[in-house]
């Protein structure tokens, strides 16, 4: 299976394939995404199957804004104020499901609940426009894998099961979107992503209950039970010296580090710039988990902006 560039007849294309009940991956800012239609049982259930993903992790609902999520979820004011600031983009919102809502059980691993976001990506929304109905999509990866950030990553992991895939180079985020959830009292952090805590306090006035606190109190968000993306080798976090065996993956300056002693090295960012390592993350981290190195040597990385979600990802690949 190749990756096909996303003419006009390959968008219809792919929206006939999920009319039918068929897969789709597509390209979003986040990562590139594994699409069903989402008012189909069976074509949800597709994707859990090709994932290898366990049926209690539900998917995100993609449209393409605010007047398709209220066909589908009880919106607030809160849900209202923070589409108007951040879609369509790199937010995802969980919600009541709204008493008429088309989507698949199967989808929201039969949760009164839904998650919905709106992509920004130009080939995302084009394909929610040629299909014209919500599309469920979790990342095109295996279960386990890292997300994938280029059509390849997808074909790589996904082998001759790979359905249609539209290319449109790398995702520019490269991190999956930040899960918030509006359906219990407080707003609550579920996953840390390019839309920071900073940015939903501005935005609502009020802090939401960071992601820490989420993950140590009861599991609101079921995928946070689940094993992430973990590599074959070891993971050290906040590396100040390669070990004997070990690759590097590197952020800024690595003029106090033994960088030559590295089996490998990639920098997720020589400037030392937080956006561009969040967009080189998975890619880098596929290059460098090889059996043929003892582990990965990670350098510090600043908790602030988007470097919460690059280290939360990088906490999970270590653990
Ligand atoms: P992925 O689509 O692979 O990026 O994963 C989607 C993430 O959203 C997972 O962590 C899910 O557990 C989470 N999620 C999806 N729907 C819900 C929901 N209704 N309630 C809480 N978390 C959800
Ligand atoms: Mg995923």
């Amino acid at each position: 299976m190749t990756a096909h560039t996303p003419t006009p007849q390959a968008l219809a294309q792919a929206a006939g394939v999920l009319r039918a009940g068929g897969l789709v991956a597509f390209p979003t800012e986040t990562v590139y995404g594994l699409g069903a239609d989402a008012r189909s049982a069976s074509a949800v259930e597709g994707v859990f199957a090709l994932k290898g993903r366990p049926a209690a992790n539900p998917l995100i609902i993609h449209v393409l804004g605010a007047v398709e999520a209220r066909a589908l979820v009880d919106w607030t004011p809160e849900a209202a104020a923070l589409a108007r600031r951040f879609w369509s983009g790199a937010l995802t919102l969980v919600l009541p499901k709204a008493p008429d809502c088309p989507v698949a059980r199967a989808a929201c691993a039969g949760l009164p609940t839904l998650a919905v976001r709106a992509p920004a990506h130009p080939v995302a929304r084009a394909l929610l426009r040629a299909f014209g109905g919500p599309i469920a999509a979790p990342s095109a990866n295996r279960s386990g894998a890292p997300s994938p950030t280029t059509a390849q990553h997808v074909l790589d992991d996904l082998g001759p099961d790979a359905p249609l895939t539209l290319a449109a180079g790398r995702s520019t985020i490269g991190l999956e979107s930040t899960v918030l959830d509006l359906s219990q009292g407080q707003p609550a952090i579920l996953r840390a992503g390019a839309v920071t805590a900073q940015h939903i306090a501005e935005c609502l006035g009020a802090e939401a209950i960071p992601m820490a606190d989420t993950r140590a109190g009861a599991p609101r968000s079921p995928g946070l039970a689940h094993r992430h993306y973990t590599p074959r080798i070891p993971v050290r976090l906040r590396a100040y010296e390669v070990r004997p065996g070990e690759a590097l993956l590197a952020f800024g300056s690595t003029r106090f580090m033994n960088a030559g002693a590295a089996a490998a090295v990639a920098n997720l960012s020589e400037a030392g710039d937080l956006d561009e390592a969040a967009a080189n993350l998975f890619a880098h981290m596929r290059a460098l988990d090889r059996p043929a190195h003892a582990g990965i040597a990670v350098m510090d990385i600043p908790q602030v902006g988007i470097g919460v979600a690059i280290n939360d990802r990088l906490a999970r690949a270590a653990e």
